[in-house]
């Protein structure tokens, strides 16, 4: 008997790829079946976030068909990490591993055989890895990778070219219950969780159908929510630059009584220059250190837990959570 494995896929205005989609994880599903690595009662659950489409009919009559295929459907449109983890939370009691994946077939279904392979080895969570980008058009390449870089450099730490194709343990996802945070980024939030993990590279493919529901605007309003919502460094930023400026009017002060001095100025020139730029470094700087403590405020108030326990070895019986 293999182990239950959960796939969740969550779904906005997909009727155009979602019957391939099926198609092929049912196919995949049954081979996994037949080779043991995965148990029959494994599912295939499919989250609607709030389609305008046909999606949720579609899903429904798959339903219908076999049960291998489980719906699950939001009350609105939440967007894609919401709905993701409605789906994982949903899921988790059910299942032993879950997969996440997107709807459009960019992720290859065929890394799930490595994925299994791994969590069988004791991983609790495998980050699926695009190992080139080559279908991606240029512009969403250079965004996409820029984007990686720009947001390790403030401060938040993620799988470089990993979305959000991954295998997660039960333990894992339980450990992922615990971030109570609302603002939710989960690319950030999955490495805090620890445990045993390793990555398995795939090749992203072109979308199947239909079109990208991320366009620029969304990409951004992405990637400002990651930054935000897991580090305070865009703080720390604003007091290094108070701190220059504050060093740059020291120097401009000096510089400003020498030609006082030398008597080359217009008068009052010397008093307004220096004020400017003393004044304006001040300001950033004492704007920076407020930021600091509404930093660890809003850090605070996310209540992340301090930690995740991956053994308990206790008596003579090993209570691991697993
Ligand atoms: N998605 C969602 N809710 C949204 C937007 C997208 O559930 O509000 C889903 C979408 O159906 C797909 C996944 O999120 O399964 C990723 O979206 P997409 O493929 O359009 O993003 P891209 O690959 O272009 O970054
Ligand atoms: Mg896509």
């Amino acid at each position: 008997m293999g182990r239950i494995l959960y796939v969740v896929i969550p779904c906005y205005n997909e009727e155009e790829v979602l019957p391939e989609t099926v198609k092929r994880l049912k196919g995949k599903f049954q081979a996994l079946i037949r080779e043991g690595l995965i148990s029959e009662k494994s599912r295939i659950a499919l989250v609607n976030d709030g389609s305008k489409d046909k999606t949720w009919e579609l899903i429904e009559g798959y339903h219908r068909e076999d049960s291998m295929i489980c719906g699950i459907n939001l009350s609105r449109n939440r967007g894609h990490q919401n709905a993701l983890l409605a789906g994982l939370m949903t899921v988790r009691k059910h299942a032993d591993a879950v997969i996440s994946m997107d709807a459009d077939l960019q992720d290859d279904i065929n890394a799930i055989d490595e994925m299994m392979e791994k969590y069988l080895d004791g991983c609790d969570i495998v980050y699926g890895v695009r190992s080139k980008r080559v279908t991606d058009s240029f512009f969403k390449r250079v965004t996409a990778e820029g984007f990686y870089r720009v947001m390790n450099w403030l401060g938040a730490n993620t799988v470089f070219n990993h979305a959000d194709y991954r295998l997660m343990s039960r333990r894992a996802l339980d450990g992922l219950a615990e971030f109570r945070e609302v603002n939710l980024f989960l690319r950030g939030i999955v490495p805090m969780i620890g445990y045993r993990t390793d990555t398995v590279l795939y090749e992203r493919s072109e979308r199947f159908a239909g079109e990208s529901k991320y366009p620029l605007k969304k990409m951004l309003s992405f990637a400002l929510e990651g930054i935000t919502s897991l580090s305070v460094k865009p703080i720390r930023l604003i007091t290094s630059l108070g701190f220059l400026v504050f060093l740059a009017s020291m120097i401009m002060f000096v510089y400003i009584l020498v030609r006082f001095f030398t008597g080359n100025t217009v008068t009052g020139w010397s008093s307004v220059a220096a004020s400017v730029w003393l004044i304006g470094g001040l300001t950033l700087l004492a704007i920076g250190i407020v930021g600091e403590y509404i930093g660890k405020i809003y850090l605070e108030v996310k209540q992340r837990p301090r930690f995740i326990i991956d053994r308990f070895l206790h008596d003579d019986k090993d209570e691991t959570g697993s």
